[in-house]
């Protein structure tokens, strides 16, 4: 299978909206082990979007589009695709009673616009996908081999919200290729935690030298490093992986979850803990990593956000000959803000962070970057120096994600 992309939409390209949807797809299309081949972005315009639709097929005999399936005037994606297919638009009956029924449920009483029903004109032989999050439902248009000018070819269309888009994606379109794609390849994706992409690659390498036919992918984030396995054979798809688990070992997040803050959260709560955050240069982004996930309340009692020296002392208990002797950003400072919450809030578990974000206030001793983590866990507290680089929101992401994975392995008993 050869697969496109074309994400459509004015926005896209005035910059106004970052395109989202190609970067959620690319990374979900890639766990299931396929790789797109083309991908473009397009105005709502007739010529942009056939000619961006006659590049993708000299490339591709799959083509999924995004934006331009609302009711509104712009949004002409179908009508193009459909004409430049050479297939009518009709009214699809279902989709009406599910475009009214859905209406009806969010909007008590009002009449709903006429334009609306534009919604359930579909292109003739085209399936429908059911979008559960809005009123435009996904199209997929499947030429066959008697199609004049463009045999063999499919077109999946799906609405421009990415919540509207991702969760049809995921339940429809990925299912929809996976049993299309032959021969069938298995795939696994990791999250590494704690090191950075060119250390994962490094040692990956002897596990590539003893794996002819296993390829690998990496892609960095602030959390981790994704690495994806793929291979054509299952069996040796599972001897990759054992070998990957006994190199990376406590690394790896476990199977069961996407993100850092979810393990974290996921082995406070096997384990009976409660956890509380002090934070100062990180201004509250680890609670928010944490609240991101649906059920936190159950293990995440709150934060201070102790920007100010004076809320590090009426908060938390720092003493001010600690500020006075060593700064507020010390590893003094950090051990006495964490010791702070975890005894205010009365925790097992509880971090806190203090460092120098930048771009300004940098000094020789303490430059851009130095932060310093305070970590509670049971009975041990542990100050942590990181020395971190690249622009202030860089620094700051980083830290709440160290805090959090040093926070993982101490309650595994690695660090
Ligand atoms: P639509 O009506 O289907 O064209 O999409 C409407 C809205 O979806 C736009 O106003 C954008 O906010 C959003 N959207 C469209 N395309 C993308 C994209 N590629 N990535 C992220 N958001 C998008
Ligand atoms: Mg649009």
């Amino acid at each position: 299978m050869k697969l496109a992309i074309i994400c459509i939409g004015d926005e896209l390209l005035k910059g106004s909206t970052l395109n989202t949807n190609l970067a959620y797809m690319g990374s979900r299309l890639l766990e299931a082990g396929i790789q797109p081949v083309f991908s473009a972005e397009v105005p709502d315009s007739s010529e942009g979007i056939m000619h961006a639709l006659e590049q993708a097929f000299k490339h591709a005999d799959w083509v999924i589009t995004s934006g331009g399936l609302g009711p509104t005037a712009d949004d002409v994606t179908k009508e193009y695709i459909a004409r430049f297919l050479g297939y009518r638009l009709e009214e699809n009956g279902d989709v009406a009673v599910s475009i009214v029924q859905y209406w009806k449920e969010r909007h008590d009483g009002d009449e709903m616009p006429t334009r609306v029903l534009n919604q359930s004109l579909v292109p003739e032989n085209a399936d429908v996908l059911r979008n559960r999050f809005g009123t435009a439902p996904g199209l997929v248009i499947r030429t066959g081999e008697d199609h004049p000018r463009f045999p063999n070819k499919n077109v999946v269309m799906l609405p421009g919200p990415p919540g509207e888009l991702e969760p049809m994606f995921s339940a429809s379109v990925l299912p929809l290729l996976k049993k299309e794609a032959e021969p069938r390849i298995y795939s696994k994706c990791f999250l590494v935690c704690g090191t950075g992409e060119s250390d994962v690659e490094e040692r990956m390498l002897p596990i590539i030298d003893r794996n002819p036919g296993l390829s690998t992918a990496y892609c960095a984030s602030a959390q981790y490093v994704k690495l994806f396995l793929k291979s054509a054979s299952c069996d040796a798809l599972g001897k990759a992986m054992r070998e990957v688990k006994s190199v990376f070992g406590h690394e790896l997040l476990s199977d069961r979850v996407e993100s850092l803050p979810e393990e974290v959260l996921r082995l406070l709560r096997e384990n009976g803990d409660t956890l509380a955050t002090a934070e100062s240069c990180t201004g509250g982004l680890i609670a928010k990593m944490i609240t991101d996930i649906p059920g936190a309340s159950d293990v995440y009692l709150g934060s201070v956000v102790s920007y100010a020296n004076t809320i590090k002392e009426s908060m938390l208990g720092v003493e001010s000959k600690t500020l006075a002797d060593h700064g507020a950003v010390s590893p003094e400072t950090a051990r006495e803000m964490v010791q702070g919450i975890a005894r205010r809030f009365q925790v097992s578990a509880a971090v806190a962070t203090t460092g120098i974000a930048g771009p300004d206030g940098g000094t020789p001793e303490k430059p851009v970057g130095l932060v310093y983590a305070g970590i509670v866990y049971h009975d041990r507290c542990e100050v942590f120096e990181l020395h971190l680089h690249r622009s202030r929101q860089q620094i700051r992401d980083r830290a709440a994600c160290e805090v959090l994975n040093r926070l993982r392995l101490m309650i595994l008993g690695k660090l």
